[in-house]
């Protein structure tokens, strides 16, 4: 990679495991620890937000360019490199290992800050969730199930965030996530090759053909939709009928963050408030059979489900 790239993720505070992954501090570890104020995850799932490790097994590859995406993408600060050029893997436990040793790291810092609840430094250091979000399309590692499996065996619990354009490795998967987020960040093709960028061919077909086995999963499934302003927010009848194609245990619809390398490409402005955020999941309560079942306004994110109430992760 790059040196100026690995130079402006460190400058961003990733911090690096083995040659592609990366685990990068959520601010809701922090907000945890000293603020006692938790993410809207924890506020849904139970997950706890101070016992979470935040990290990527695909750190500089992704079969998309989202808009809205935090991540460093190709051509970002004039840096260059080839986003589907994979390298040679680290082996699941080795990237296990090393995200356990990047959090202990980053956790480290919280020493001698007064501000620090004790109590729940003490627990951090004995992480419970992994989120498999921080950037990049994880199902590009080609050992992803077996990373699921290091992960459940050290009795974490995972969710795993995926874009769903490469369908033959989900369902080829030999360990399910504990939660499985599809993003679809688009009502139709037409939208989604303006704001999410494909790299690869035939991508909504295969996002589609995700959605079309999504329901075979045992675990519970969300369809994740980030919403910019002028970009996505409009054509509720086209994700309508994603809705209903996929049939997922949840929707959470939230506001696209203008935040990290985002801000290289959207403006402030293209971020929704709060209350347009929910204007739009009410209107997808009229064209599905979901409900709004919770929100979290801090975070501008709002849950729907046929579901009453969401299904809680108790750990440790
Ligand atoms: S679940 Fe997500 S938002 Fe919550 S602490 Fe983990 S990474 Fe942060
Ligand atoms: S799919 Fe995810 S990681 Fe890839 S560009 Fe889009 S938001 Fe970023």
């Amino acid at each position: 990679m790059p040196p100026s790239l690995l130079q402006a993720l460190r400058k961003q505070r990733y911090h690096f495991v083995g040659k592609h992954s990366a685990v990068k501090r959520c601010k809701w570890l922090y907000e945890s620890i000293v603020h006692d104020r938790v993410c809207y995850k924890q506020k849904f799932y139970g997950i706890k937000s101070h016992q979470c490790i935040q990290m990527s097994p695909s750190l500089f590859y992704c079969t998309q360019q989202c808009l809205f995406c935090w991540r460093a993408q190709n051509g970002d600060l004039q840096i260059r490199w080839n986003e589907m050029r994979t390298p040679e893997w680290d082996s699941a436990e080795e990237v296990v290992e090393g995200s356990l040793r990047a959090q202990n790291r980053i956790l480290s810092g919280y020493k001698g800050n007064t501000k620090a609840s004790l109590q729940k430094l003490k627990e951090a250091l004995a992480p419970r969730h992994v989120a498999i979000s921080l950037t990049g399309e994880p199902t590009l590692y080609e050992k992803l199930g077996e990373l699921l499996h290091s992960f459940h065996k050290r009795g974490f619990t995972t969710f795993l965030v995926s874009n769903g354009t490469i369908p033959t490795k989900l369902a080829e998967l030999n360990e399910e996530p504990t939660q499985l987020y599809i993003s679809v960040c688009a009502p139709d093709e037409k939208v989604f090759k303006h704001v999410c960028r494909p790299q690869v061919p035939n991508s909504w077909a295969k996002l589609n053909e995700t959605l079309d086995f999504l329901s075979s999963f045992h675990c519970p499934t969300v369809m994740r939709m980030t919403l910019a302003k002028q970009l996505n927010m409009m054509k509720l009848d086209g994700y309508a009928k994603l809705v209903e194609k996929a049939n997922p245990t949840y929707i959470e619809v939230k506001a696209y963050m203008h935040i990290g390398f985002s801000t290289l490409r959207l403006s402030y402005e293209k971020m929704p408030e709060y209350e347009e955020v929910n204007f739009f999941a009410k209107r997808l309560e009229e064209c599905t059979g979901y409900r709004i079942i919770d929100e979290a306004p801090e975070s501008r994110v709002v849950l729907l489900s046929k579901r009453k109430k969401p299904i809680r992760f108790s750990v440790r």
